[in-house]
């Protein structure tokens, strides 16, 4: 089944849809790193704990209607929640224009693939943590899907695997022979084979690269501006906990990359082949 044509029936239908899949996504977000069942209880207030009535719930509208506050303890609900509930809606709609002929299939995988690197960018940021559930499980169902992913052959996306998971595994070992820390989490490792999962060992190469030059960037960014303050060391129980520039987690610059592979990762391969 394709789209045939862009409808604006479809793209009101994956606005809702979205913001829903978006609520969902920061339910995850908050309960998955903490080992909390996503079962139950339903929704409560992270402050206060007290159950969230129905009408404070709807993606989106809740949010506005009670100006990022709880209903019972005026807490403000933390802005990641609104963020999720936008970018998930809007990654689902350009997903849909950019595969208009492609089908409902593959917009089915690659929002999967966005979904899940949406989740562990906010749980990274937040936590220092990447769930297994969505790093290795991705894996599994990005070689699952990858048949009928019409960007990669599943030898593609196996190599995506081997290369994504093993050159980062090298890098990490290697760092720390060198400098004798931790500088990135097996979960960055993880995380980038299920990149390769989705885009193949040519995605997880590009995103390999341009995370590094981004990261690097916002690195020397946040090196600037604590040099400006003085060091404001409130972070002491932070999960790598040595110095500021390992500090930041890796993993939304991994995930960032892994949108650039899938958006751009071909066009790149093209350009920079075709350049020798
Ligand atoms: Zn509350």
């Amino acid at each position: 089944m394709t789209f045939d044509r862009i409808s604006s029936i479809y793209v009101i239908l994956l606005i809702v849809f979205g913001a829903i899949m978006g609520s969902f996504f920061n339910m995850l977000i908050y309960r998955t790193p903490r080992g909390l069942s996503i079962l139950g209880p339903s929704s409560f207030c992270p402050k206060c704990e007290k159950p969230i009535p129905w009408w404070g719930n709807i993606p989106l509208l809740s949010y506005i209607i009670l100006r990022r506050r709880c209903v019972y303890c005026k807490g403000t609900i933390p802005l990641r929640y609104l963020l999720v509930e936008i970018l998930t809606p809007t990654a689902y709609v350009l997903l849909y224009l950019r595969n208009s002929d492609a089908g409902m299939v593959q917009w089915g995988i690659e929002a999967l693939f966005v979904s899940l690197l949406i989740i562990v960018t906010f749980t990274d940021i937040e936590t220092y943590l990447i769930p297994d559930i969505f790093s290795i499980g991705g894996i599994f169902i990005g070689l699952f899907l990858s048949p009928w992913n019409r960007n990669l052959t599943f030898l593609e996306s196996l190599f995506g695997v081997i290369v994504g998971g093993g050159v980062l595994l090298l890098i990490a070992y290697g760092y720390q022979k060198l400098r004798g820390v931790e500088g990135m989490g097996g979960g960055d490792v993880k995380l980038l084979a299920m990149i390769g999962a989705f885009t193949g060992w040519k995605g997880a190469i590009f995103a390999l690269f341009s995370s590094a030059f981004v990261g690097t960037i916002a690195g020397f960014v946040v090196m600037m501006q604590s040099k400006k303050s003085v060091s404001r060391d409130d972070n002491g129980d932070s999960h790598h906990g040595n110095t500021l520039s390992t500090m930041i987690p890796y993993g939304p610059f991994l995930a960032l990359g892994g949108i650039g592979a899938l958006l751009w990762g071909d066009d790149f391969w093209r350009w920079y082949l075709g350049g020798f």
